[in-house]
């Protein structure tokens, strides 16, 4: 038979966790978690493909995510489907799907791989993950604020709190955005010898992203652009006051950005980032906004909305960049066996420590070998413990036990003994 040689590798931008990264992951996690939870917050599970027409109507067809960075393809039966870019929208149309919506409040979350067809870089993937929080029902700048509040906590949780910057904008009701396009469309009319390609095409399809620019030549340009919140209404107005006063009082410092636009067409009033300079290019670890107006869009009846999406990966690029990174062991304690007595008596020790002591992390080695090349396994292991059973040990019922990161003399001991040891340290 023909061999091919050749390994297959994974595909450009989409990574493997290794397992001496996938602790840091859970490490995370685990934070994410609690402080949802400490707010009253559900999990909703929702598939990682979704019609294409979802998509297209939720994001806009005229967004960089739905002009070129979807994975589309046609299912066997011919439908249009997509791998999901981002969970917003099908979290919406699962709540409309299940009448979630109906004079409810839901606050939820996700967390799961996303895709995008962009240029792979550092903080920039193919396959990516985010935390998605989302609330529907709430009118007031109360959930607003609840929001930032608890991103805001799990900043501080994590340590990284002083890494990142919260910039607001509201970008106001679809009116007043379409009053005050005109006013940009005529500004940047004036001055299109100082546009680049893409926002001369954006300043007929969709000109406020224009001002989210990432070219350093169109900075001038921009600045003095006319900014939105001149064409705020009185109820947008006193929304946005409404959340800047309440972040006031909770001492939550922000700074106001009115070029903040969010590349997604389904924002009205608040959106926020968390920025940091630490990261290199791709500064924006979270991001969000309001989208009331999305449930309608999808088909549901009008309702409020207003969630965020954090970039798992750029937030563990942050976490990494703390003096200690935590990191948990995977091993508590390591047993070692030689002989054939040891070996059988060894696995039945192996099983009472885990119905005794399940929380202690035990591992058994299973390649044969000599005591001093299970030793230096033990040792890499990062195990607290070493539990050696040779055979004068097996023949006595009896285990050696030997602490590997303490200058403390070996002991001999029954399995209970070592079982009572095993618990007041472990
Ligand atoms: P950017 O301006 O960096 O392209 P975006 O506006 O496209 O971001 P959102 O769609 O709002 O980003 O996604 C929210 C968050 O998800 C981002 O702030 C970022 O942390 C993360 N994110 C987005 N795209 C990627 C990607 N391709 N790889 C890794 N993380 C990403
Ligand atoms: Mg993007």
């Amino acid at each position: 038979m023909a061999k091919n040689s050749q390994s297959i590798q994974a595909i450009r931008g989409m990574h493997d966790v290794l397992p001496d990264k996938s602790s840091l992951w859970g490490y995370v996690e685990n934070h994410i978690k609690s402080v949802l939870s400490a707010y009253g917050y559900q999990e909703i599970r929702l598939p990682i493909v979704e019609k294409t027409a979802l998509f297209k109507r939720a994001i806009g067809e005229v967004t960089d995510i739905v002009e070129k960075e979807m994975y589309t393809f046609d299912d066997r039966n011919g439908d249009s489907l997509t791998l999901r870019p981002e969970g917003t929208a099908g979290c919406l149309r699962a709540c409309i799907e299940h009448g979630l919506l109906y004079n409810q409040v839901h606050r939820l979350w996700y967390l799961g791989a996303m895709f995008r067809h962009e240029r792979p870089q550092k903080g920039r993937y193919r396959q990516f993950y985010q935390l998605g929080v989302e609330t529907y029902g709430m009118a007031s700048a109360d959930i607003d604020t609840e929001l930032i509040t608890l991103a805001t906590r799990l900043w501080k949780n994590l340590g990284i709190d002083n890494k990142l910057q919260l910039q607001l904008n509201s970008l106001g009701t679809q009116e007043e955005r379409s009053v005050y396009r005109e006013k940009l469309v005529d500004y940047f009319n004036g001055h299109l010898d100082q546009l680049d390609e893409d926002s001369l095409r954006r300043l007929k399809s969709n000109p406020l992203r224009i001002l989210d620019t990432k070219n350093p030549a169109m900075k001038t340009v921009v600045e003095n652009a006319p900014t939105l919140m001149a064409y705020l209404g009185d109820d947008s107005r006193a929304h946005f006051q409404n959340l800047t006063d309440n972040l006031d009082n909770l001492g939550i410092a922000y700074h106001l950005n009115p070029r903040l636009v969010r590349g997604l067409d389904y924002y009205g009033k608040t959106v926020f980032e968390w920025v940091t300079d630490e990261l290199g290019a791709q500064g924006t670890v979270c991001a969000g906004g309001r989208y009331d107006g999305l449930i309608e869009q999808l088909g549901g009846k009008n309702n409020y909305a207003i969630g965020f999406a954090l970039g798992m990966e750029r937030l563990l690029s942050l976490v990494e960049l703390l003096d200690n990174v935590p990191v948990e062991a995977s091993v508590d304690a390591y047993m070692i066996r030689v002989g054939a007595a040891a070996e059988k008596q060894g696995l039945l020790f192996s099983e009472k420590i885990r119905d005794q002591l399940p929380h202690v992390k035990l591992q058994v080695n299973c390649n044969d070998g000599s005591f001093k090349s299970q030793f230096k396994k033990a040792d890499k292991s990062g195990a607290q413990f070493a539990l050696i059973i040779g055979e004068d040990e097996a023949e006595n019922l009896q285990v050696a036990v030997k602490f590997l990161r303490q200058n403390l003399p070996q002991k001999i001991m029954s399995h209970d003994a070592a079982i009572n040891l095993l618990s007041t340290h472990l």
